[in-house]
């Protein structure tokens, strides 16, 4: 691992602004900066795992959990057709930021997925969707 600061990890710290949905002690979700569709979200552990095959169980479920609300606030908030939920570990499978995450990507008839986008989206268009995605996240509860 190089010595740069992880993006995520500042995320995460407070450091670098980001459009925050939600968080737990151990998790953290907000929205990609350069989005392939509206609402396109990442779910994080906050402790920095480079990828799957580093990560800890315990870690791995707790994301695994809060995705699962992730992907029911985005359908109530985004509506849309369907969701793409993928995750890629290693340079090889087209990871860019070498902190463990999971996309969830709102999708619609007839679009065309690129898992990365190619626009960096304005920050208060973010903010403004991620209080509509954090507002329908907080009625999906634990369960
Ligand atoms: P990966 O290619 O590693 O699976 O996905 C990394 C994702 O992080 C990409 O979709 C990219 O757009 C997003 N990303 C990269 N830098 C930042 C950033 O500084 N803030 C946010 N919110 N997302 C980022
Ligand atoms: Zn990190």
């Amino acid at each position: 691992m190089s010595d740069d600061p992880c993006i995520f990890c500042e995320i995460v710290a407070g450091r670098a602004p980001a459009a925050r949905i939600y968080e737990d002690d151990e998790v953290l979700v907000f929205l990609d900066l350069y989005p392939t569709a509206r609402g396109h979200t990442l779910v994080i552990p906050k402790v920095h795992y480079e990828n799957l095959f580093e990560a800890d169980e315990d870690s791995l479920m707790a994301v695994t959990r809060v995705a699962r609300r992730g992907a029911h606030a985005l359908r109530n908030a985004i509506r849309p057709d369907g969701m793409t939920v993928v995750q890629l570990n290693g340079a090889a499978a087209g990871q860019t930021v070498f902190h463990y995450h999971v996309h969830l990507i709102p999708r619609h008839h007839g679009d065309n997925l690129k898992i990365h986008g190619r626009r960096t989206a304005e920050r208060s268009e973010l903010e403004t969707q991620a209080s509509e995605i954090a507002a329908a996240f907080a009625t999906t509860g634990d369960a």
